[in-house]
């Protein structure tokens, strides 16, 4: 029985009455628990009926809600939902076989080592493995500089954790991941966006949103980005404009938070210089093997200045002693025997074949007025639809044509996004991202038709930034 019930001024814990049918009558049976002191009174109302612990949890839990598509993800997972909202690998390509002989090896070979706790600093042959990775984007680091994580969202978290006081502004691209505002609302710092254009983020835009704290005298904590393949806007930050933006931090005294799980998966096999390559002293770097090989062993890492990475891993030991020992080990074996860089090959082949299917069946079917993103990489277009059409307030009828996509106010700390939305390309076939996309058009056309017959259709207003769930990230 949940809830607290107030009768006849008396109150209980909890009041039952069950009616019984007999062959004399009805018959109704009272059950009632009343208040002790054991048991005190507890505020009245709806929400506390819900959740008896409502005045328990912290301030900070305040800006914490469900993502929209995770409340329809029920119907949305439906097979006949074409579902353009998740950002979920591709996994088909992974040679399955050979990793279960390798699990199996590890385990037989291994396996007290495997199965037992490790150091929270992850194990060194799979840190030693991670500095040959990022040398690939011109990244010169020493394993101890490096902290496993579990994804690169536990990163995420304890770099927040780390470095923002509620009230601290971090700065971040507008639009912005979702897992990464997730957390940053979660410890309760403030976000600022900056613009990107289709060359990322806009120097000016960054050098503007600083200037403006440091006039009202407010703390940035750090610059949070993306710049390859951008979750959600499927842009790049040009290589010219790198140094100039490391550059801006450094003169206002800011942090670079550089989130790169997309780096190696360019359509071309073109890989940019990380930020942290140009200025190791000033950027914590986040990577992750989620896209380049198996989301679900959640193995990330943290590469941070030296003194930073002390308080990384005394963070990581509190939040889960250590990265599991053997995901890392199979992450590790991976790496040793198999052909990883052919594997990212098939990666970025399979996802540019999805990529073409969607941009070319956005050319063909979105009606006037919508603009879009053109990646080079990555798993996102980033879609932007004509003005007055909503499209949280459009998803559910997105939904009902059978089509699913992650509105664009989830992307936004502070409200924007109404007229935007992601597109994934992923995941599904390319035969069902055209289908997609056709219901998709359909429903924009009867919601453009609605605008101008009758005006905006506008959402519900939105309280913040959504937690991230497997099927937004
Ligand atoms: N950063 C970005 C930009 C992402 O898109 C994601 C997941 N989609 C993550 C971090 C988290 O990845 P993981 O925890 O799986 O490494």
């Amino acid at each position: 029985m949940v809830g607290w019930l107030h009768s006849g001024g008396s109150t209980y814990r909890w009041k039952l009455t069950v009616r019984l049918i007999t062959d004399s009558g009805p018959i109704d049976i009272r059950v009632e628990c009343p208040m002790t002191e054991n048991h005190p009174v507890k505020p009245q109302g709806g929400r506390h009926n819900l959740d008896p612990h409502l005045d328990r949890y912290a301030a900070r839990t305040a800006g914490m809600t469900a993502s929209e598509i995770r409340a329809l993800f029920s119907v949305a997972s439906r097979p006949e939902v074409v579902s353009l909202a998740g950002g979920m690998p591709n996994l088909a390509a992974l040679p399955l076989g050979t990793l279960s002989t390798q699990v199996a090896e590890i385990i037989a070979e291994d396996g007290l080592v495997a199965l037992q706790y490790g150091s929270a600093h992850g194990i060194p042959v799979l840190r030693e493995q991670i500095c040959e990775i990022m040398a690939l984007e011109g990244i010169s680091a020493h394993p101890d500089d490096i902290v496993v994580t579990v994804g690169s969202q536990m990163g995420l978290d304890m770099v927040t954790r780390l470095f923002c006081d509620p009230g601290d502004i971090v700065i971040a691209e507008g639009p912005s991941y979702v897992g990464a505002l997730g957390s940053f609302t979660a410890y309760q710092a403030d976000v600022v966006h900056v613009a990107m254009d289709e060359d990322g983020l806009v120097p000016e835009g960054l050098r503007a949103a600083l200037e403006d704290a440091k006039k009202n005298g407010r703390r940035v904590k750090f610059l949070y980005t993306i710049p390859n393949f951008h979750n959600p806007a499927g842009v790049t930050l040009a290589v010219e404009r790198r140094a100039e933006i490391l550059e801006i931090c450094r003169t206002y005294g800011v942090l670079v938070v550089e989130d790169n799980p997309y780096g190696l998966l360019g359509f071309e096999n073109q890989i940019y210089p990380a930020l942290r390559s140009l200025d190791p002293d000033n950027v914590v770097y986040l990577g992750s093997f989620s896209k380049t090989f198996a989301s679900g062993l959640r193995v990330g890492w943290v590469l941070a200045p030296h003194a930073v990475r002390e308080k990384l891993v005394l963070a990581a030991e509190s939040a889960t002693l250590c990265p599991p020992t053997l995901n890392q080990m199979i992450v590790s074996r991976y790496l040793s025997t198999h052909d990883w860089k052919g594997q990212i090959k098939i990666f970025q082949e399979n996802y540019r074949e999805r990529r073409d299917a969607m941009l070319s069946a956005l050319e063909q079917q979105m009606p006037p007025g919508c603009s879009w993103t053109h990646p080079d990489g990555g798993f996102y277009v980033w879609l932007t639809v004509p003005e007055g059409v909503d499209t949280k307030a459009m998803l559910p009828r997105a939904v009902t044509a059978r089509v699913a996509y992650a509105s664009g106010t989830g992307f936004y700390a502070d409200g924007f996004g109404s007229r935007q939305l992601r597109l994934s390309y992923c995941y599904p076939t390319p035969e069902r991202i055209r289908e997609g996309v056709r219901r998709l058009a359909a429903v924009l056309e009867s919601e453009m038709d609605l605008v101008r017959t009758f005006g905006n259709v506008k959402s519900r207003a939105i309280s913040g930034p959504e937690s991230p769930s497997p099927d937004t990230a």
